[in-house]
């Protein structure tokens, strides 16, 4: 089968790198400036343990209450800023790399992820994937309201994808909004279910996703098994 007949399309955070690596880091450099620029020490170290307990959405001003200092919205929205635009200390898995390697050149290889642009392309220049996919969608570009579950990134997807007609995988972690709208095209889904995944411990039905897997070791041979290709 021609490579071209095959679209396999990789969500990133917690699928191709861990996102707690993301955090940490971001966590690293926003304690570093508040240290140099503000003298305050430890945010490192609070905002890492509140979001270990599992705090979100406003862990930096959380830190700062922990530590004693009185809010200000134009230090937490400049922490803010520096987190989502630094330039982090992440690593594609193992795995991944492996799979990506396979797969090159054998598939129409596809990037689908949510976010704020700058972050997610700051993630995709570090782990080095700027040229290695044939198609990187990052869906904040056209605003949040076409994040995942919606169409529009996996409907992009089939249009630039060619002859791969009805033959399309998503791989992704988060059983919430990956693989709803893949279902209604008919794409298949495969689930990559990570230890320390931040989705982890969220089941996934079969419905939804028709493998579920807990690296990416064994896509390339289910993707095979799928549509009758040989990788
Ligand atoms: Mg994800």
């Amino acid at each position: 089968m021609d490579k071209k007949n095959v679209c396999v399309v990789f969500d990133l955070d917690d699928t191709l790198y861990l996102e707690r690596d993301y955090v940490r880091s971001g966590f690293r450099v926003v304690g570093e400036w508040c240290a140099e620029r503000l003298g305050l020490e430890g945010v490192q170290e609070q905002a890492q343990a509140l979001f270990d307990q599992g705090r979100r959405g406003d862990i930096f001003d959380a830190a700062l209450d922990r530590l004693g200092v009185g809010r200000d919205a134009g230090t937490v929205s400049t922490m803010v800023r520096i987190y989502r635009e630094h330039a982090p200390q992440i690593k594609l898995l193992p795995d991944a790399v492996e799979c990506l390697a396979r797969l090159q050149d054998r598939v129409y290889l596809g990037l689908l992820t949510d976010g704020n642009p700058v972050s997610q392309w700051a993630k995709i220049d570090a782990l080095g994937l700027r040229d290695r996919f044939d198609t990187t969608v990052v869906t904040g570009e056209w605003g949040i309201e076409f994040s995942k579950p919606h169409v529009r990134g996996y409907r992009h997807l089939e249009s630039q994808s060619g002859t791969c007609s009805g033959r399309f995988v998503y791989v992704a972690d988060n059983p919430s909004k990956d693989f709803l709208a893949p279902r209604t095209l008919g794409w298949n889904g495969i689930r990559v279910r990570r230890p320390a995944g931040l989705h982890e411990h969220q089941g996934c039905s079969s419905d939804l996703a028709r493998f579920e897997v807990s690296n990416l070791e064994p896509v390339p041979d289910l993707v095979s098994e799928l549509y009758k290709t040989q990788f």
